[in-house]
């Protein structure tokens, strides 16, 4: 039932806002622009010996280059992937296997994107074994805990640069710093919420060993990601196939695609700062408003070690998935749990591992700010909130009224 409130609410926007820039964000139009040429004209492998093949591969190498040059790594350093699934199965799965001489211990936190978790408990099955770090209420991995896990057969530490959930930037410094007590245990960051984002510089962080990211993240394409492994670290390839990528990713690179990147890559560097002012504010004016302005909500993840664009709220008596509709309906796009989860009904293992109870965890909402997201759409965002909210619990039996 939609009462009148919220079609006055409908009347007013008439316009689609999209507040799911975690799951997704568009093309740029000056990434398009690079990528043309190569969806086209210009077709070769970058493997072919002739000149067809050397124009192709020209156009990788530079993509490659200015990727590693944004990142402050080496050319050589960065390694081309579908998008960041690829990039994390590659850096924990293809470490463990080149390391399983050495041990066959990995460490990882419970908050990890199913990327990297799923990956640890495959290998689980295949006689690893792995530690899942607990972490605060805030969502920020216990430092000690990662000390007593520390073992002589360690092989892998993989934790997250921010999680994709809550928001919350995890101490990747200080993690480094602990890892690298053990001089032979490798550090893999997953930073597919951070590259474009943060500043993920490889030369300051010089305790990563190995670092995912993803295009379509930084308004870049989908399907096109990165992993940067730096110089030394030994890694097995997880597919097989031709020798493409050093040896390391057999399969025909996807020359639009790594320029596309590039180009998003080199404006979300130049454009980061700037951006990330302007996010943080705005979304401090939505966490102000709705914790102010809706009763029984809670804020999920760091209230400032947080992502610039991202707000995770729970709202108590209420079904995120219920709410995710009604703002739809409404022509808001925000999300419950991540992308990859937002099917499956279990509340989400990121809220649960900050220690909410099944119910709250159930009535999450999250909305993730992006380029285009103005002052307005976020006041039309709260309007919709307390109406939908309110709305909600009018209907729930759960809700107390009176
Ligand atoms: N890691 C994190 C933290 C993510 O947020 C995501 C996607 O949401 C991934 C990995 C997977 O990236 P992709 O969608 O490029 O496969």
């Amino acid at each position: 039932m939609v009462n009148f409130w919220i079609s006055e609410v409908y009347d007013i926007m008439n316009k689609r806002i999209y507040l799911d820039h975690a799951a997704t964000t568009y093309l740029r139009q000056e990434a398009f622009s690079a990528m043309m040429p190569y969806l086209g004209e210009i077709y070769g492998n970058p493997s072919s010996i002739h000149a067809f093949g050397f124009e192709a591969r020209r156009a990788l190498e530079a993509a490659r280059a200015q990727i590693a040059e944004v990142l402050g790594a080496k050319t050589e350093e960065i390694l081309f992937t579908s998008g960041g699934t690829e990039s994390d199965n590659l850096a924990v799965r293809g470490a463990a296997q080149a390391k399983k001489g050495k041990g066959r211990h990995i460490i990882t936190s419970q908050i990890e994107h199913p990327a990297v978790m799923k990956t640890c408990r495959a290998l689980e099955k295949e006689g690893f074994e792995v530690t899942y770090l607990p972490v605060d209420q805030d969502g920020i991995v216990n430092l000690e805990a990662l000390k007593a896990a520390l073992r002589e057969d360690t092989i892998l530490v993989s934790i997250m640069a921010a999680n994709n959930e809550i928001g919350t930037i995890e101490p990747i410094e200080e993690i480094g710093r602990i890892v690298k007590e053990k001089s032979k245990v490798y550090f893999h960051v997953d930073a597919v919420q951070a590259v474009g984002v943060m500043d993920m510089s490889l030369d300051r962080l010089i305790d990563v060993d190995l670092m995912s990211f993803s295009a379509h993240k930084f308004y870049g394409p989908a399907g096109i990601g990165g992993l940067f492994v730096r110089k030394g670290t030994r890694l097995s390839s997880i597919l097989t196939g031709g020798s493409q990528e050093k040896g390391k990713r057999a399969g025909t690179e996807n020359v639009a695609g790594a320029v596309g990147m590039a180009e998003a890559l080199k404006l979300a560097a130049q454009e980061r700062e700037e951006e990330a002012v302007r996010l943080s504010e705005l979304r401090d004016h939505l966490i102000e408003r709705v914790l102010g302005e809706i009763p029984d909500s809670r804020l999920n993840g760091h209230r400032q070690k947080r992502l610039p664009g991202n707000a995770n709220f729970s709202f108590d008596y209420i079904e995120g998935e219920s709410l995710v509709m009604r703002m739809s309906a409404l022509g808001i796009a925000g999300s419950t749990g991540s992308a990859c989860s937002s099917a499956s009904l279990n509340p989400s293992h990121v809220l649960l591992a900050i220690g909410l109870k099944h119910e709250t965890a159930h009535g999450s909402y999250r909305v993730t700010l992006g380029k285009a997201t103005t002052r307005q759409d976020i006041d039309d965002t709260v309007e919709a909130l307390k109406s939908v909210v309110k709305e909600l619990r009018d209907m729930s039996p759960l809700c107390q009224k009176g």
